[in-house]
C-alpha cells in the first residue's frame, strides 16, 4: 500500500470586496486572495473527495485522499471570510496567529480568537511579532516561540501545539526551541508533501498564490509539479544567502513592484 502523502496548503487574509487588505505592497498581496477564488478552491477540494484537515488530524496521516488547509498571521478575515466557507463545506483547518498583532486593526481580537477555537478550528502559534528566525538570538527565540505560545494558550485556554515560521525563516535552534517548548510540529514554506517519515518539526507547505489557475490548484493538491516549485524555492534561496535577509526583500519588493505594473 502506497503511503499517504498529504500536501499543507498555505493561506494568508483574503480579500473581501469593499475591504482595504491590512498591507498593499506587491509582496504581500501577491499571497492574498478573493474570498471567491478561495471558495472555489475550497469547493473543488470538497467535489473531488479530498478531506480537509487540520494539522492535527493531518498529522495521523490517514490514507483517505486528503489536503491540510493552513493559515498563517491570525488576520481578521481568517473568521468572517474564510471560516464560514470552510464550516459550510465541512473542512477542517489550522489558524497560526501572530501573538502579538491580535486586537489590531485587520487581525482576529482575543475573542475572535476564542470563537474561531469554539467552531472547532485548530489555533497553531506563529510568533509573537513575526520577525525572521533565523536572524534572532537564542533569547529572543524564545521570545517568539515560547511566550507567544503561552499568549495564546491563555486566550483559548488549552495547549497550542502547532507552530508556523513566519517568512519561512528558520533554522536548527528555532526548531529545538519549538520542540523543548512542547510544540508537536513546525510547519516551514518548503515545497514538498509530507508523508509519515516527514520530520514533524519540518514540515512542508505549499503556498497558495493570487491568480493560480483552479488547474494548478488541483495539480497542488494531488502533489504534482511541487519539484517545479522547489527549484525556483532554491534558486531564491540562494540568492537569499549572498544577500541576506533584509537586502533580498529589498530586491524582491522591487521586482515585484516593477512586474506588477
Ligand atoms: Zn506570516
Amino acid at each position: 500500500m502506497a503511503a499517504s502523502r498529504i500536501v499543507f496548503l498555505m493561506y494568508h487574509e483574503l480579500e473581501l470586496p469593499g475591504r482595504k487588505l491590512i498591507q498593499s505592497e506587491p509582496g504581500y498581496v501577491r499571497y492574498i486572495l478573493l474570498q471567491e477564488t478561495f471558495r472555489e478552491q475550497m469547493e473543488w477540494i470538497k467535489s473531488s473527495g479530498f478531506h480537509g484537515l487540520s494539522v492535527g488530524k493531518a498529522l495521523r496521516y490517514p490514507q483517505e485522499p486528503s489536503v491540510c488547509i493552513t493559515f498563517d498571521d491570525g488576520c481578521e478575515t481568517d473568521l468572517i471570510a474564510a471560516g464560514p466557507v470552510l464550516q459550510k463545506l465541512g473542512l477542517a483547518a489550522t489558524f497560526y496567529l501572530t501573538a502579538g498583532f491580535l486586537g489590531d486593526p485587520g487581525y482576529l481580537s482575543p475573542d475572535q480568537v476564542r470563537e474561531l477555537d469554539a467552531l472547532g478550528f485548530e489555533i497553531g502559534c506563529h510568533s509573537l511579532t513575526h520577525p525572521y528566525l533565523s536572524d534572532l538570538s537564542d533569547l529572543d527565540l524564545r521570545r517568539e516561540i515560547v511566550d507567544a505560545k503561552l499568549r495564546i494558550e491563555e486566550i483559548v485556554g488549552h495547549p497550542i501545539e502547532h507552530f508556523s515560521c513566519p517568512g519561512g525563516r528558520y533554522d536548527s535552534r528555532a526548531l529545538g526551541i519549538a520542540r523543548r517548548a512542547g510544540y508537536r510540529s513546525v510547519a516551514t514554506s518548503r515545497f514538498y508533501a509530507n508523508h509519515a517519515g516527514t520530520n514533524p518539526y519540518q514540515l512542508g507547505r505549499v503556498a497558495i498564490v493570487r491568480g493560480l489557475p483552479l488547474d494548478d490548484f488541483a495539480a497542488t493538491c494531488r502533489g504534482q509539479g511541487l519539484w517545479k516549485k522547489r527549484v525556483q524555492d532554491r534558486a531564491r534561496h540562494s540568492v537569499r544567502q549572498i544577500l541576506g535577509n533584509r537586502a533580498y526583500d529589498r530586491l524582491r519588493s522591487s521586482l515585484l513592484g516593477e512586474s506588477s505594473r
